[in-house]
């Protein structure tokens, strides 16, 4: 079962000062979360969690996950900017960015961020718009399909990220001619795993790349980021990663593979997003039409703007009808936003209690890659974003968007000034 973290009696009172939709956050959860990712990883001295900073960009919650410790993972001018207002600096963050255009790699040298090279054409990009780092990071991409014991997990032959083995060594060879003294091998090979074994199995893939770099290179390794890709279980039908049994995973690859190799003071870094932040967020909307034509449908006053995955992905999300948690799920419904695009569905074919209008709708594990991934189609206006404080009360994180930010881009003429 999942239970949204918020009541019914909660929202009612929320609603009275903002209306819906919105997306709200549960700081206790994230917190909680941050606290086990770190016992879990607490036998590694050097380890840190660098936020995918993509995955929920507000600052508000930024801070949370900073008090708790974490630093951030950047990929754009904004996300460092965002980094920097809020007094991230040095080895607080981490630039894993792809064709990265050369004002962010300026940016991330000013900031002093470890800056994680995507390709092999990068080292004299980055030498040339920026100079090299003394502590430098690349991104592997061994080919091929990615498999753990219970099966394929991704396809890295078919993604654009990464160096391969051969240019990973001989870039190493070549940025440490060109200065750099300490190295960081970095990988992202598959996307939202519900599996425990994601991360042991990547760990030893690219601790055993480090021996081998170590060997040919004789570059001295400091660090080894594991980046994003721990899922969480969207259905609630699949099993949740365990942390713990993660974290484990890795110490039994890094006892096994660097320490009898001579690599014993290797930092562990992770970049996770939605790991971090998804199943701590809701978007909450109300249930203002219903239809009955050859299927039944709910209109909400939410749609793909405010929560894309469905749309974009097919991904399912699980959807709780505020009040009606204990009723039968007896009504098959198709769940919609106000697109005109056939695609924007919450929920197709999905068994819920009789929804009237009205009904306040939680929609669940929207916390990482929701409101981030939002847009404009249609005219439509992003929401607001809340935050349930441990304290019980609410705080505005984000205002809802206006007319008027929607028409700031025709600021420099008179046409839309009106309104
Ligand atoms: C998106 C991304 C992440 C975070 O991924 P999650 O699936 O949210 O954990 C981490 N690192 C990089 C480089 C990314 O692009």
């Amino acid at each position: 079962m999942k239970k949204p973290f918020v009541t019914l009696e909660q929202l009612k009172e929320i609603t009275k000062s903002y209306p819906t939709p919105f997306h709200i956050y549960d700081e206790k959860g994230i917190r909680e979360n941050a606290r086990r990712l770190k016992e879990a990883f607490a036998w590694n001295k050097g380890f840190k969690e660098y936020f995918a900073v993509k995955a929920t960009p507000n600052p508000f919650i930024i801070n949370i996950l900073k008090e708790e410790g974490c630093g951030v993972d950047c990929s754009s001018m904004t996300e460092l900017m965002m980094a920097e207002a809020l007094g991230f600096s040095g080895d607080e963050i981490m630039f894993s960015s792809n064709a990265t255009p050369a004002g962010e790699f300026v940016k991330a040298r000013e900031l002093n961020a470890y800056i994680n090279l995507d390709d092999y054409t990068h080292i004299d990009f980055l030498e040339k718009v920026a100079g090299i780092p003394e502590t430098i990071c690349c991104r592997y991409n061994p080919g091929g399909v990615f498999k753990t014991a219970n099966g394929i997990m991704d396809n890295p032959g078919d993604a654009k990220y990464g160096l391969t083995k051969e240019q990973l060594i001989d870039g190493f060879k070549r940025l440490k001619e060109k200065g750099a003294k300490y190295f960081g091998i970095h990988s992202f090979l598959a996307s939202n795993t519900v599996s425990n074994e994601y991360y042991p199995t990547l760990a030893s893939i690219l601790f055993e790349l480090a021996v081998e770099v170590k060997e040919k290179t004789g570059v001295e390794i400091k660090f080894i980021n594991l980046s994003g890709g721990v899922g969480i279980a969207y259905k609630p039908e699949e099993q949740s990663n365990d942390i713990m049994v993660i974290g484990e995973g890795v110490r039994k690859a890094y006892e096994d593979i660097l320490v009898p190799a001579g690599l014993t003071d290797v930092a562990i870094f992770t970049e996770l997003g939605r790991f971090m932040l998804a199943p701590y967020g809701h978007l909450v909307a109300t249930a203002v039409h219903e239809k009955h034509i050859y299927k039944e449908y709910i209109g909400l006053d939410a749609c793909a703007v405010n929560l894309m995955r469905p749309a974009m992905y097919g991904s399912y999300h699980h959807i709780t009808v505020m009040g009606k948690e204990d009723a039968p799920c007896d009504y098959k419904y198709d769940v919609t936003g106000s697109l005109c695009e056939n695609n924007d569905k919450f929920a197709i074919d999905r068994m819920l209690p009789k929804i009237d209008i009205g009904d306040l709708i939680v929609i669940h594990d929207t916390g990482a890659h929701g409101y981030a991934m939002g847009y404009n189609y249609n005219g439509k206006l992003r929401s607001a974003e809340l935050l349930l404080k441990e304290d019980h009360s609410i705080q505005l994180i984000r205002r809802a968007e206006t007319p008027k930010d929607y028409f700031a881009t025709f600021d420099f003429c008179d046409i839309l000034k009106d309104y």
